[in-house]
């Protein structure tokens, strides 16, 4: 136990250290759409996004032909997934096109052509109603190949628009722990932490998705063993506004049994004295399940940011949102403010331990979707409930 006080500890003393002159993610305009379908001789491209897109097509026939349309960095959000790359298929003259970001400033459309192609027609449309996007349209028509060869051969740049900074969803990263050849912890009926944190992040996806507010990425969508930097790393490149790390606890006693909420501030050093003082037990359970070295190294690459509170106030909107829709909590150790470690990152970011794999309850809760569904409620409560006060904080980025 005392030796994971002075980490965390002495992870204050970094987090405070490494917190000056960090950098925030640049703002970005969201595509949230790429359509291709024909419309008579020519098959039509249409890119839809948050805000006109300042953009740059050519013809490029070195290798396999294709359009390339260059953007500044976008945030790639096709149908509300969000990925920092991704492909789909393509209809007429398009045999499918590829999406990515290009550099750290530009991201990059490629349309592969099935046969030798020009632009014929590009034009922007801003949208009639509210509901509407801005829209990017490209004709593209079957060409000879001389004319094609012509075109490739005349990177005439395309009509370039302002870009304007538009209102957009927050950004939740949802971080499945574990996964690959890391199971985290098994339950007694040999249940495995990483299919229970995947399953778990699948349902808040869904339930955050249907609400139209937000934009999701997971950091993993498969049993795929990820790296804790790598994870982060993800999180900030994609821009996230809110990171939420899921996982599902293991404890000496079947009987210890509710989800708790870690995140880092910096009043870190008060509440972990508070914690010594009011909660030696909780921290036993901790030393006892291992789980301190995994918290701390997922703290540890949180810490160099800039230092919000932010964190604080999700996790304890988080703990109290799931304990009002009666899902179980470890509510004594919030109580007495002693169970988090308030570091702080650039990206508020929480880890919510969703219950005990070693507790019978919890972990047949954790894969019932009818009462997972409480926990995934109470999520989505607290996310509705930090954004509703940070709309224009949002909008502003
Ligand atoms: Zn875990």
């Amino acid at each position: 136990m005392r030796a994971w006080l002075l980490t965390l500890v002495s992870l204050v003393g970094l987090a405070m250290l490494a917190g000056v002159g960090a950098q925030a993610a640049p703002p970005v305009d969201r595509v949230t759409a790429v359509r291709i379908g024909g419309e008579g001789q020519a098959t039509r491209v249409v890119v839809e996004s948050d805000a006109p897109l300042k953009h740059h097509v050519f013809v490029l026939a070195a290798g396999s032909s294709r359009v390339v349309v260059d953007l500044p960095r976008v945030r790639w959000s096709i149908n509300g997934l969000t990925a920092e790359a991704g492909s789909g298929k393509g209809v007429g003259v398009v045999s499918g096109y590829r999406y990515a970001h290009n550099t750290e400033s530009t991201s990059r459309l490629v349309l592969d052509l099935a046969k030798p192609a020009v632009v014929a027609r590009e034009f922007m449309l801003s949208p009639k109603t509210s509901g509407e996007r801005h829209k990017l349209v490209f004709d593209l028509e079957p060409a000879t190949a001389e004319a094609f060869a012509a075109a490739a051969a005349d990177p005439a740049p395309g009509p370039a628009t302002v870009p304007q900074q538009a209102a957009r969803n927050p950004l939740i990263v949802i971080d499945p722990g574990h996964g690959g050849k890391d199971p985290g912890a098994i339950s007694k009926s040999g249940l495995l932490e990483k299919d229970v944190t995947l399953a778990a992040a699948f349902a808040l996806r869904e339930e955050l998705l249907k609400s139209k507010r937000y934009d999701v990425a997971l950091t993993r969508s498969t049993d795929l063993f990820i790296e804790l930097e790598d994870r982060v790393t993800k999180a900030r490149s994609l821009g996230a506004d809110l990171f939420i790390a899921l996982h599902a606890d293991a404890g000496p006693k079947p009987s210890t049994s509710g989800a708790s909420v870690y995140t880092l501030s910096q009043e870190g050093e008060k509440r972990i004295d508070g914690a010594r003082r009011a909660n030696d037990w909780i921290l036993d359970v901790e030393v006892d399940s291992g789980r301190p070295a995994e918290v701390n190294r997922i703290l540890a690459d949180l810490v160099q940011r800039e230092t919000k509170n932010q964190s604080a106030r999700f996790a304890q909107m988080l703990a109290e949102s799931i304990a009002q829709t009666g899902w179980p909590t470890l509510e004594n150790a919030h109580r007495q403010k002693g169970f988090y470690v308030l570091l702080s990152p650039d990206v508020p970011a929480a880890l919510l331990e969703m219950g005990f794999m070693t507790n019978d309850n919890d972990a047949a809760a954790m894969v019932s979707e009818t009462k997972r569904r409480k926990l995934v409620n109470g999520v989505v409560g607290a996310i509705d409930q930090f954004f509703e006060n940070q709309t224009r904080l949002v909008a502003a980025r």
